[in-house]
């Protein structure tokens, strides 16, 4: 194999494998060319590829790299990693209000009106609601209905919803954790406008005026830390927490710590010991729209929202409610 040959070869490996000890490469060059070069000059080839032959083979260099001295140990690559940390409370005691899966424009009046004005009468201090507050129909990926298909009208409803918790909680703190249906918004937009997608502009806080109205709104499917007490929406923990039985046994199989979900449209609690006697309660609550939704009319769905007892130690109480068919609320 002629001289230029080999050289091209060194060049394709020092483009190949930027990082890798010159010593190494050589060996391996010397190989490929079977040994048409000595190990010395397959070095010097590598070496000059480097830009690290002297300086008055520098400007030959094709794939130009920092001098390094031997035995140079590459560091670890970056990581891109985001930190992933709850959400902590504005309030550290007294009641908070969870009201979720209202799925305007398909609440219901009589469910959610109940919800709120229990609420009121308890003297909540801080109102959560825990996701699916709208369903964004236009934009599922499901089979849509076309008369039902009017994103722009559904958008106002939603704005008209906050605007509503606002009036009948004028002083207290709202927060809104995004659930599967609102994620839909990013991914809608992720799809049809990838490049402006991750403008704040375009989020999901300033198309619905939760900025206007003082909510905030809680994403990246981030924990609410109520106290000691984890509130997850429910769709974070995956799809196998689906139990026909009993959500809350589903969620505990998945968590193995007490949590509260929504999600399920379903109220239900699960207790658990471990070998120490410490316990686990979980909870899931029901929901505030329509019980026969198009996709799934026959159902075990039933209406309702949460009022947590929060203690200046972290310590919490659940009061995990029922709106019956006439607006009563039962625990
Ligand atoms: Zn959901």
């Amino acid at each position: 194999m002629a001289k230029t040959e080999v050289s091209e070869l060194a060049k394709e490996l020092c483009k190949k494998y930027p990082d890798h000890p010159a010593r190494s490469l050589a060996k391996v060059l010397v190989k490929q060319c079977n040994n048409a070069v000595t190990l010395e000059t397959a070095r010097a080839m590598i070496r000059t590829c480097f830009g690290s032959f002297g300086r008055r083979y520098r400007d030959k260099a094709t794939s130009p790299r920092k001098p390094r001295k031997p035995g140079h140990r590459i560091e670890m690559p970056k990581s891109k990693a985001e930190d992933w940390v709850p959400f902590e409370l504005p309030i550290s005691s007294g009641k908070l209000g969870i009201i979720s899966d209202m799925h305007v424009p398909f609440h219901c009046e009589v469910a959610l009106g109940s919800a709120v004005e229990h609420l009121k009468q308890e003297k909540i201090k801080c109102l959560l609601i825990n996701g699916d507050g709208m369903d964004f129909y236009s934009i599922s990926r499901w089979e849509k209905r076309p008369s039902k298909r009017d994103f722009m009208g559904e958008l106002k409803e939603c704005r008209l919803l906050l605007q509503w918790l606002r009036q009948e909680f004028p002083r207290i703190p709202i927060i809104y954790k995004l659930g599967n249906h609102e994620e839909r918004w990013e991914k809608w937009l992720w799809e049809h406008a990838p490049e402006i997608s991750e403008e704040p502009e375009m989020g999901f806080s300033t198309w619905l005026h939760c900025d206007k109205y003082k909510i905030d709104v809680i994403g990246d499917q981030r924990i609410i830390m109520v106290g000691n007490l984890p509130v997850l929406h429910g769709h974070e923990l995956g799809r196998s927490v689906f139990n026909p039985v009993n959500p809350a046994r589903g969620a505990y199989l998945r968590a193995q710590h007490t949590i509260l979900i929504s999600h399920h449209h379903q109220t239900s609690g699960h207790a658990d010991t471990n070998l120490f006697h410490h316990e686990t309660f979980v909870w899931s609550i029901g929901c505030l729209c329509e019980l026969t939704p198009s996709y799934m009319k026959v159902n075990r769905h039933n209406h309702g929202f949460a009022v947590v007892e929060l203690m200046k130690n972290g310590d919490f109480n659940v009061n995990n409610l029922r709106v019956l068919k006439n607006g009563k609320v039962r625990a």
